[in-house]
């Protein structure tokens, strides 16, 4: 599933693909995946306007037009985009297509129709009014803001790290690596760390997550000692510890280390 860095690599991929294009049309294949918008709606916001600035907020990519308003793309649990030309194939499950003036296409892509295409005029109003949190890398979350938000919770510390209206980017898999590399167990509460802990988890959060950008989508790149690498049934303690524990934390699938993250709480 496309969390932060996965979102950081597409938002490259658009600034290298359709930054400075202008849109010819627009074509939604499937309204399931439009949120807040039709697709009638959406065409003339886009035709013939030029694309200026691809920015992100957690997971979420904001397509700056020349209008002033934004395409927003969300990509669920299988989303992507994909560049091509005319007399290309178009890709298959493309849920929305842009089709630009220099003969080049944008396929939003999304298998599982989990995705959501929105549209918006500002984006400080979508991004309160989806309620998300701040940026896990923006430089207006620092290790202050960081330690407040967790500090203001209790429950469990793995949910707290994937709530978005939290902190924003953070999902399964780079919750499970966040706090393998902090040593912190995933089933544990707040409540039960030490202000050290949470001090510490600040600067691990904000390595791993932009590693991850780096090394989006190649888990075979990840420097040795990142969990993500073994992240499979059967998969190893990168600090030679044996198998991986394997258990559900907040709902969701999660890889941990016993020796590792060893349990603070009871
Ligand atoms: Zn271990």
């Amino acid at each position: 599933m496309p969390e932060l860095p996965d979102v950081a690599g597409f938002q490259e991929y658009l600034e290298a693909n359709v930054v400075g294009k202008t849109i010819d049309h627009t074509s939604v294949k499937d309204d399931r995946i439009l949120e807040g918008v039709s697709s009638h709606e959406l065409y003339p916001r886009l035709k013939d306007h030029s694309i200026q600035s691809i920015q992100r907020h957690g997971k979420f990519l904001f397509v700056g037009l020349s209008s002033g308003g934004y395409l927003v793309l969300h990509f669920g649990m299988t989303g992507e985009v994909k560049a091509f030309r005319n007399g290309d194939d178009q890709p298959s499950h493309t849920r929305l297509l842009l089709a630009f003036k220099d003969a080049s296409n944008l396929a939003y892509v999304s298998k599982r129709m989990l995705g959501k295409v929105s549209f918006t005029e500002k984006r400080d109003r979508f991004i309160s009014e989806q309620d998300l949190g701040p940026d896990a890398l923006s430089d207006r979350l620092d290790r202050d803001r960081f330690l407040a938000i967790l500090s203001s919770r209790k429950g469990n510390l793995k949910a707290a790290l994937m709530d978005q209206s939290l902190v924003s980017g953070i999902g399964n898999v780079y919750a499970d690596e966040i706090l393998f590399q902090a040593g912190l167990n995933p089933a544990d509460s707040i409540e039960d760390l030490e202000e050290s802990d949470l001090k510490h988890l600040y600067p691990v959060m904000r390595r791993v997550l932009r590693v991850g950008a780096r090394h989006q989508g190649h888990s075979e790149e990840y420097p040795a000692g990142y969990l993500l690498r073994e992240r499979f049934e059967g998969g190893r303690c990168p600090e030679f510890h044996g198998e991986l524990t394997v258990t559900k934390v907040a709902g969701r699938t999660t890889y941990s280390c016993p020796q590792c993250q060893p349990r603070k709480g009871s």
